[in-house]
């Protein structure tokens, strides 16, 4: 087994262990943390489906060119994998464990099969990601759906970037508090995302020593007054 296919096939049998232990109540509030994503989800499929179908399966499909889903090319967080996990059936989880099992000799990615990707909820490296060729023959005739797009590029980042506390941050945390680790874990692992965190960490303090400072200059001028 290749490395890329362990590193997910641990990832993917840690999930679904952990996730069993857990209690009806406790599985529902995880699932509640990732509603409002899941919302955003939806609306990126939608939107997909509605710009992008015809232009992709005319191009990947029917032409076999299908550039997206390059041989351990795709980043997969851990949140991705706890997500899909948590909203797939055991049915829907099996082929991703048995096509990690088995040698990949192609060029496309491992979770590729005959109907499409093998994941209920793909990867979101995988859903945000547009061809140079789709977006341009969809984007340079349609303006408003580049606007749309870029919109909802900046909606994932409310999920994926760690300038501010984020779902896939706390997926990890999550998980971590409860013993697990995973190489996966980019958001505790990854230089350049921690770098991330710890810059916006310092500004948040940053701006709280400001808004105290700027308090209590507040709270000086108002006593010097009343004197
Ligand atoms: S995970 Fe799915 S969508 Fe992503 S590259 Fe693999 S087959 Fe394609």
């Amino acid at each position: 087994m290749s490395e890329y296919n362990r590193e997910q096939s641990e990832a993917i049998l840690l999930v679904r262990y952990h996730l069993k232990t857990l209690s009806p109540s406790e599985l529902a509030r995880l699932k509640t943390r990732t509603r409002n994503y899941l919302r955003f989800r939806k609306e990126v499929d939608q939107f997909l489906r509605h710009y992008f179908s015809e232009v992709c399966t005319q191009k990947c499909y029917q032409n076999h060119y299908s550039a997206c889903c390059g041989r351990e090319g795709i980043t997969t967080f851990f949140a991705d994998v706890v997500i899909n996990v948590l909203m797939s059936s055991d049915e829907e989880i099996n082929p991703l464990l048995q096509v990690l099992g088995l040698p990949n000799p192609g060029m496309k990615c491992v979770y590729l099969g005959k109907r499409g990707c093998l994941w209920r909820i793909k990867p979101i490296v995988c859903e945000m990601f547009l061809c140079e060729h789709a977006r341009k023959t969809v984007f340079e005739k349609d303006p408003l759906a580049l606007k749309e797009w870029e919109r909802l590029k900046r909606r994932e980042k409310r999920y994926t970037w760690p300038n501010r506390p984020v779902l896939f941050d706390d997926l990890e945390t999550c998980f971590i508090q409860a013993g697990y680790s995973s190489s996966l874990m980019y958001f505790h692992n990854s230089p350049g995302l921690l770098r991330v965190k710890a810059m916006a960490m310092g500004k948040r303090k940053r701006l709280l020593r400001n808004s105290k400072s700027n308090h209590e200059n507040t709270k000086e001028s108002k006593i010097k007054r009343e004197k």
